[in-house]
């Protein structure tokens, strides 16, 4: 039994990372603001004597004592994110400060959720690691995009300079249940206009692309990453390569939902990525790691999710 220590752990990922390495038999800290994350994520975990829930902002420094950290805390959807964009920023640079330099006092394994959004609007297609990106550094997404960017260079000088075992995930769109119905991400936009008879906003003219994974499948390869050979640091991508553009996922929503919602057409938001699409060789080959779950059947779970919350 490990004490782990899941920042960001009311949030969706974090909520279903919390449940499994519970499952497996650890100790479980949960860290949270409650920004965006919610107790109702973690409500059902509340009994079990191993878990245990902190009221705390990362952009504060942190003492407790853990074998494992892994660092999640950071509103991820736009809406949210562009909030309050400094406190984004400071989350994401602060945050890892602070989880690192605990990390370094204890001698922790440490993990960051990265994102696809380090590579920006891509030129490179399917992105692969040595990809550097081709980011905005003074637009709207710039808080979260540039944020996680300068996460990822402390993670890489925390381990050139003071050895910390890092492990650092780029994660690409996911999806499933305990996402923020309100969030504005486009998976659970689309699910809950269905469901309510709205119209489906598509943003531009729906061409652009994102590739989703599933929850389960992406919570795997988070916990294989922790535990992989202490030399392998990453940066590793971890995503569902499956491509779909947003008129087809818009589509297949509709269909699975039985939903009679129309398709009304939106601006395209600014710095908008056009096509996104993570090369996973890297996970495969270290990890050994492939998604399992396919969009449909990841999305009638999440349709079903979202109909029982509505
Ligand atoms: P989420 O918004 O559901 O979860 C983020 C959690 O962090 C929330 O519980 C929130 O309250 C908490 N939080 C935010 N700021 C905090 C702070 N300053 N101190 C403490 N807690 C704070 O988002 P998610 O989808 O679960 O994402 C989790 C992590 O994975 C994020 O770091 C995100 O950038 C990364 N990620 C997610 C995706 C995705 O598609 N879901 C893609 C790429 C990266
Ligand atoms: N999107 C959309 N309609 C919505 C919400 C999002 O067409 O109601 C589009 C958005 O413009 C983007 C894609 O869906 O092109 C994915 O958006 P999301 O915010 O989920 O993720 P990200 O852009 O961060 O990959």
């Amino acid at each position: 039994m490990e004490k782990i220590l899941v920042t960001g752990g009311a949030g969706f990922l974090g909520s279903h990372l919390c449940e499994r390495l519970l499952s497996e038999g650890h100790d479980v800290l949960c860290v949270d603001n409650f920004f965006t994350g919610s107790k109702h994520n973690i409500a059902h975990l509340m009994s079990n004597p191993y878990f245990e829930v902190m009221r705390h902002d990362v952009t504060f420094p942190l003492y407790v004592e853990v074998d494992q950290i892994y660092n999640l805390a950071c509103p991820a959807s736009p809406v949210h994110y562009q909030f309050d964009p400094v406190q984004t920023t400071k989350t994401s640079v602060h945050g890892a400060i602070n989880m690192l330099g605990l990390a370094k006092r204890v001698k922790a394994r440490i993990l960051q959720a990265s994102t696809s959004e380090v590579y920006g609007d891509p030129e490179i297609h399917p992105q692969i690691e040595e990809y550097w990106g081709r980011v905005n550094p003074v637009g709207i997404r710039s808080c979260y995009d540039e944020g996680k960017r300068c996460a990822e260079t402390l993670f890489f000088d925390y381990f050139r300079q003071h050895q910390l075992r890092i492990k650092v995930v780029r994660i690409f769109n996911t999806y499933g249940p305990r996402m923020h119905p309100n969030d504005g991400r486009v998976v659970s936009n689309f699910i809950v206009q269905a469901l309510k008879g709205d119209d489906i906003t598509i943003y531009g003219d729906g061409a652009q692309s994102r590739s989703f994974c599933y929850v389960d499948d992406l919570i795997e390869v988070i916990i294989r990453m922790m535990d992989s050979a202490q030399d392998f640091t990453g940066p590793v991508n971890i995503g569902n390569p499956g491509e779909f553009t947003m008129l087809e996922l818009a589509e297949k929503i509709l269909r699975l939902s039985g939903s009679h919602s129309k398709i009304v057409f939106k601006p395209l938001p600014q710095d908008d990525p056009k096509q996104r699409q993570p090369n996973i060789n890297l996970a495969k080959e270290k990890l050994g790691w492939e998604p399992k779950v396919n969009l449909e059947d990841g999305l009638k779970e999440t349709i079903a999710y979202f109909a029982k919350m509505l």
